[in-house]
């Protein structure tokens, strides 16, 4: 087999102290080179050379979707806030300085939603387990400590405190036996999911030994893994020193009679072009991992139905199974990148009408929430009134799953708490 042009390219991580210099490539002026700055001392920046130079278009940087994805840009915070850091970083000003003044900023930013770091974390006994959420009945979230990075950052991310140091590592755990006894003793749990960051950041021998337990339990039926490598690094399956023992691990998975569901974060079609992507996913593929694909919709990034018709065409195409569309959640620059909720339903319902039955497998525009997924199946008029047609897809209580409700239309609404019920006093979730 030939192998692919980028092979033999060593993993590097680029932070912000690259910034600068990469900036170097986009016509930049100096000021709006120091607000970008200002911008990333605020949110999280990573990246590498892969996604510098195969996915970014640099002779028109801001009309492009995987700039925006990956690069910090002054309208994703309020012009005052940038001011203020700008003001800081042009003065020199001690880095204590610095980081305190993002932190007054980062708080106002929402950095926890979804009572992520309370409501979801099990315990045992008294002592509540950390790097683990245990929220529906039977799936269970790993976060190993190892994996709480990722190949590169996406500007709109919602895990974003946890990489500038504010959500700290109580979402992690290096106790496999802790992460993994808790599995043993849940036999409702048929699934284990493992998040970050990103899984696919930690090496084969690491990634191993948080997967090798749940193959000795007959209840666990599928390990996933939720990643972005094969966007920002397909490096990973095909020529990275462990690649092959990687592909050997999730064989081995399949091999032990269970599902392998790797759950690839693909924002747009850009990222699904390149030689190496596509021998990664042929590759995966051929372990008898099953590849299934979610995003979230994303103002400037791919709030359009033909960018997601396209991305389903071509996942299925490649042999990927569509899953989510999700819609942005309520943290982070929200208010950059959030799409109202009537017109992310009519981009689900464009893109939908266009592709075969075959990537009709895609679910959304689903709001992971609070009480669980709510997807918004519609706008309608019953009666009089004009109303958003919801359903959970998922919640704490499997009671309510698949019942449909309603919403009073809202034409600026953009998340379930900007949302009032209609024919009723409350969510069925209330
Ligand atoms: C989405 C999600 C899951 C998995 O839900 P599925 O519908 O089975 O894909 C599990 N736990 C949490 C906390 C989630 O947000
Ligand atoms: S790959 Fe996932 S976890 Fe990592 S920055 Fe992007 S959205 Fe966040």
């Amino acid at each position: 087999m030939t192998a692919p042009e980028n092979t033999g390219r060593r993993f590097h991580a680029y932070t912000i102290r690259h910034l600068e210099e990469l900036l170097q490539r986009a016509p930049l002026t100096e000021d709006q080179r120091l607000r970008t700055r200002a911008v990333a001392s605020v949110l999280p920046f990573r990246t590498n050379a892969y996604v510098v130079d195969e996915l970014i278009d640099w002779e028109r940087p801001f009309e492009d979707p995987m700039f925006r994805l990956v690069f910090p840009t002054e309208d994703m915070l309020p012009a005052e806030d940038i001011d203020h850091i700008a003001g800081l970083l042009k003065a020199d000003a001690p880095k204590q300085e610095v980081t305190a003044a993002a932190n007054v900023i980062r708080f106002k930013l929402n950095p926890h939603p979804a009572g992520q770091l309370q409501l979801n974390v099990p315990k045992e006994g008294e002592e509540s387990i950390p790097g683990l959420q245990h929220k529906y009945r039977e799936t269970v979230l790993f976060f190993p400590q190892q994996g709480q990075t990722c190949h590169a950052y996406c500007t709109y991310c919602f895990r974003w405190a946890q990489f500038v140091g504010i959500a700290d590592l109580k979402m992690a755990n290096n106790d496999v036996e802790q992460l993994t006894g808790y599995v043993r003793d849940h036999p409702e749990v048929s699934s284990v999911l493992l998040t970050g960051g990103d899984p696919m950041i930690m090496g084969e021998p690491v990634l191993r030994r948080y997967i090798e337990p749940l193959l000795e339990m007959d209840h666990v039926e599928s390990v996933r893994i939720g990643s972005k490598a094969l966007a920002y690094w397909p490096q990973r399956f095909v020529s990275d020193p462990d690649a092959e023992d990687t592909l050997r691990l999730f064989e081995r998975v399949v091999d032990s009679g269970r599902n392998l569901a790797f759950m690839a974060h693909f924002s747009h079609q850009k990222e699904l072009e390149s030689d190496i992507v596509r021998e990664a996913v042929r590759r995966i593929r051929s372990t008898g991992a099953v590849i299934r694909t979610q995003a979230p919709l994303i103002r400037t990034i791919n709030d359009d139905a033909d960018q997601w018709a396209g991305m389903w065409r071509t996942q299925h195409k490649l042999g990927m199974i569509p899953y989510y569309m999700f819609i942005e959640r309520d943290t982070g620059p929200q208010d950059y990148f959030s799409v109202p909720l009537w017109r992310a339903w009519e981009i689900y319902r464009d893109a939908f009408s266009q592709v075969s039955g075959l990537c009709r497998t895609v679910r959304g525009p689903s709001m992971s929430a609070t009480p669980g997924k709510v997807a918004v199946d519609g706008v309608v008029e019953i009666g009089e009134e004009k109303v958003f047609s919801l359903r959970m897809l998922q919640a704490r209580n499997p009671g309510i799953v698949g019942r449909p409700f309603y919403a009073k239309f809202d034409e600026n609404a953009v998340w379930i708490d900007d949302l009032k019920p209609a024919f009723a006093d409350k969510f069925p979730f209330e």
